[in-house]
């Protein structure tokens, strides 16, 4: 079962009325073409603005059945087993046909059975349903005043300076430094009664709990089958798959997979004038023979991009920030058409790849606090690159792969002396010796993008003690000016910002 070339939508702006109402003015860093849709209901009226690729068709983001009206962002992975549970063999049905009917069948519980990267808002009745995947991978942003909903895939467009009144969700994060607006949880279905305000969160995936023991040659088998059948399944038919390449197991192995599900490769690697991982990547692309590019981004033009990364991942976590900000200059410095790109991001949090040493009930624990604190983070967000008009997806965070590398018993995940063992045992025939052995190195470290920011702040005159608050400091700062404030990030300076929060450390007053 392939993946369209892009989804019909990359994301949306959508607003659930009790009267009337003109569609809302959008903000989104998503660049695409625009499409307004509306629908009136005999309880509601709904009016939205999607974002999508110009060669996109917007009219499969939205699906619509008497009272009912269907409006999605992102993709689905596992619409074979979905239309084989819904009468009729209808192959040529959207993402958001498949789900009306789900919903037709299955009330709110349809979110349960989708296996995909999406946001969804549903006008049903006097309901609204705000639903994300199990992973939240596609964030879902709310506000709500007192007879509308809004909804959004980027929290900036729910910006504004109205008074906070309305109605909290307290079953919803708060966004902080936007007043009023909520982020629907990851795995979650949210029912809002449209009349009275009121609120229920459904969980429709928790990351497992218990642990499974399995033979080690099953494991290894198990994974290896997941991670193609994940990887095909995100894979276009008629074109070629573009996977961006570190050379470290997880991407190579996404290469492989990928490799195999479609008979050719194309890769590409980032790296600054300061660090790079390009020789490792390039052992794998010789090795699979993909056609492979190395994009070389100079370490100012990379700190230059950070209100960029701010923008588009709506983060202030400068942990979050300094790992996502290479991915940004990478399909930023991407030209040429709007492309699906693969990721190996995400194989460390199931797998604990962080974790170096034997003992495995501190592997444990670092598995399980990972999987309960990751919603939130955004870092799966895919803002970052339909910024530039790319869509990315991440077969390691694929449903049925996270249930099955979560409940390993940890002894499967470290083995032999090695981390993500399991892993590495699963890819072992399709790629060179030395990236199955290969230790893991973080992006943000490959390409020298931690240290060069901290030495821009001592370069300002941040002390070395201080480097953690400030660095916070010009994150909050520049999520203050870009999605709070509407500016555009070209507008904003990094060094100006970075001057500023230096200056006010030094005078002792941050
Ligand atoms: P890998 O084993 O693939 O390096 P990782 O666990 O080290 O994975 P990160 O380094 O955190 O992952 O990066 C997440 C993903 O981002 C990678 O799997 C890869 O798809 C992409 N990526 C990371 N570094 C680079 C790079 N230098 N060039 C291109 N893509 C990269
Ligand atoms: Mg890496």
């Amino acid at each position: 079962m392939e993946a369209a070339h892009l989804p019909a939508a990359f994301g949306f702006l959508a607003s659930v009325r009790t009267d009337g109402g003109g569609i809302p003015a959008a903000v989104f860093a998503a660049r695409g073409s625009r499409t307004d849709i509306e629908a009136s209901g005999r309880h509601q009226h709904l009016a939205a603005t999607l974002v999508h690729a110009p060669e996109a068709d917007p009219d499969a983001a939205r699906a619509r059945d008497g009272d009912t009206t269907v409006v999605l962002a992102g993709e689905f992975y596992n619409r074979g087993e979905l239309r084989s549970v819904l009468a009729a063999n209808t192959p040529a049905d959207s993402d958001a046909e498949l789900l009306l009917r789900l919903l037709n069948r299955y009330g709110p519980h349809a979110f349960r059975l989708v296996n995909g990267r999406f946001a969804a808002v549903v006008g049903t009745g006097a309901r609204v349903l705000l639903a994300t995947d199990h992973a939240g991978s596609v964030p879902l942003y709310v506000r709500m005043t007192p007879g509308e909903v809004r909804a959004s895939t980027e929290a900036k467009a729910l910006a504004g300076d109205q008074a906070p009144r309305g109605f909290p969700l307290a079953d919803a994060r708060r966004v902080p430094g936007l007043t009023g607006v909520y982020q629907v949880p990851a795995g979650a279905v949210l029912d809002i009664a449209l009349e009275s305000g009121t609120a229920e969160a459904h969980r429709t995936w928790t990351p497992p709990l218990a642990r499974r023991i399995m033979p080690e040659g099953e494991a290894v088998a198990a994974v290896r089958a997941a991670l193609e059948r994940a990887v095909t399944a995100r894979v276009a038919p008629d074109a070629t798959p573009l996977v961006v390449l570190s050379g470290g197991i997880d991407s190579s192995g996404v290469a492989a997979c990928a490799h195999r599900a479609a008979g050719g490769l194309e890769t590409v690697s980032m790296g600054t004038d300061v660090s790079d991982e390009f020789a490792q990547a390039r052992v794998v692309a010789d090795h699979l023979r993909s056609r492979h590019r190395e994009i070389t981004v100079p370490t100012a033009d990379l700190l230059a991009q950070l209100p960029y990364a701010v923008w588009a991942s709506e983060s202030v976590d400068p942990d979050i920030i300094e790992y996502l900000l290479p991915l940004v200059a990478l399909y930023r410095a991407l030209d040429g058409p709007p492309r699906r790109i693969l990721t190996g991001y995400g194989a460390d949090i199931p797998l604990a790849g962080m974790h170096r040493e034997d003992r495995l009930p501190d592997l444990d624990t670092a598995v399980a606090h990972d999987m309960a604190t990751f919603d939130g983070l955004n870092e799966m967000t895919p803002v970052l690159s339909t910024l530039v008009g790319h869509w990315t997806t991440h077969p390691y965070w694929d449903r049925d792969v996270l249930d099955l590398l979560v409940p390993l018993e940890a002894g499967l995940k470290r083995r032999h002396g090695r981390d993500k063992w399991v892993l590495r045992a699963a890819l072992a025939d399709v790629l060179p010796e030395e990236t199955v052995a290969r230790p893991k190195l973080g992006v943000h470290e490959g390409s020298g993008t931690t240290s060069s920011f901290s030495r821009l702040l001592i370069e300002h005159g941040v002390e070395e003690h201080a480097l953690g608050k400030a660095k916070q400091r010009v994150m909050r700062e520049l999520f203050g000016l870009t999605v709070a404030g509407g500016r555009h990030p070209a507008r904003v300076s990094t060094a100006e910002v970075v001057r500023s929060v230096a200056d006010r450390f030094q005078r002792g007053a941050a």
